[in-house]
């Protein structure tokens, strides 16, 4: 289980991670979010013209926090990695207030019940601009591309900073723990080549949404890719020793975990268990899987 440090978490500071990127820590922690969203301002400090990376959830104090970070820069693009409610909405007050464009992944609105429904995702969110994968934003001294990573959601982008080689990897890859996958948008077998995308890269270092920067790239992904095979090999194998419902394979995947985290754990295990379907290797008659 992951530990949250404790307080004093630097909420509405702009702490300076890298010469080119100040970090400024939203005020909303929970159990996935970690300490909370981090926001990132992309740009000289000294220049004219910076960056907004995941302007975060539309909270009065952290929107004031990232316009004391950004001070007197013009902002040239208000970049989100993905359309989760603790990433994007502050992009369209913060768009209002400065007159910035919203720039980089697409909009995506999931139905609100149905199949196809998902709370996580914000409505708010309508970019000026769509980046695709290679396709990036330049100012005075910084350059961003965007490097498509779909699983934790369809939409989901990593922001590449040329001059340091720093990836912003949004919730793709995080500090703190692993992605949550969640059917129907999010989807295990586009999660797993995102991440062998970013080990075909040579980033020299990784800032998240949530959680401490990530030093060894490399390392870290690897071990994600290990971990969700493991995963899908317990999953595999507690089918081979009887079919079971979703619910079945968590007290032996997940001991220990918080109460609070048990839906999002049965997510995964659907995401794995999708994944499997779609490889033929599980199948399920009503709401109970078996392997193939
Ligand atoms: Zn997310």
């Amino acid at each position: 289980m992951v530990t949250i440090p404790e307080k004093p978490w630097p909420t509405g500071l702009a702490e300076a991670v890298e010469p080119l990127v100040l970090r400024v820590l939203a005020p909303n922690p929970s159990p996935y979010t970690f300490t909370g969203t981090q926001t990132y301002v992309v740009g000289d400090p000294q220049g004219p013209d910076c960056a907004v990376i995941d302007p975060g959830p539309d909270e009065p104090d952290h929107i004031a926090a990232i316009l004391a970070a950004v001070g007197t820069r013009k902002i040239l693009a208000i970049m989100c990695t993905h359309t989760h409610r603790d990433h994007s909405p502050a992009a369209a007050p913060l768009a209002e207030r400065t007159g910035a464009p919203i720039v980089g992944c697409a909009p995506l609105v999931l139905a609100v019940d149905g199949p196809r429904s998902d709370e996580a995702f914000d409505p708010t969110y309508a970019p000026d601009r769509v980046l695709l994968d290679g396709e990036g934003m330049r100012g005075t001294g910084w350059t961003l591309t965007a490097v498509a990573t779909p699983g934790h959601t369809s939409n989901h982008l990593c922001f590449a900073l040329e001059e340091s080689g720093a990836l912003f990897t949004g919730d793709h890859v995080m500090g703190w723990s692993t992605s949550v996958v969640i059917p129907p948008d999010g989807d295990m077998g586009d999660y797993m080549a995102s991440l062998e995308k970013l080990m075909a890269r040579d980033d020299t270092r990784y800032h998240s949404a949530h959680g401490a920067a990530i030093e060894k790239p490399k390392q870290l992904v690897r071990g994600m890719i290990g971990h969700r095979r493991q995963r899908e090999a317990q999953i595999l194998r507690l089918l081979g020793e009887e079919a079971r419902p979703v619910s079945g394979f968590i007290p032996e995947m997940y001991k220990g975990l918080d109460p609070r985290l048990i839906g999002a754990a049965e997510m995964s295990v659907t995401a794995h268990l999708l994944d499997l379907e779609k490889r033929g290797m599980a199948a399920r008659d009503g709401a109970v899987w078996r392997v193939v």
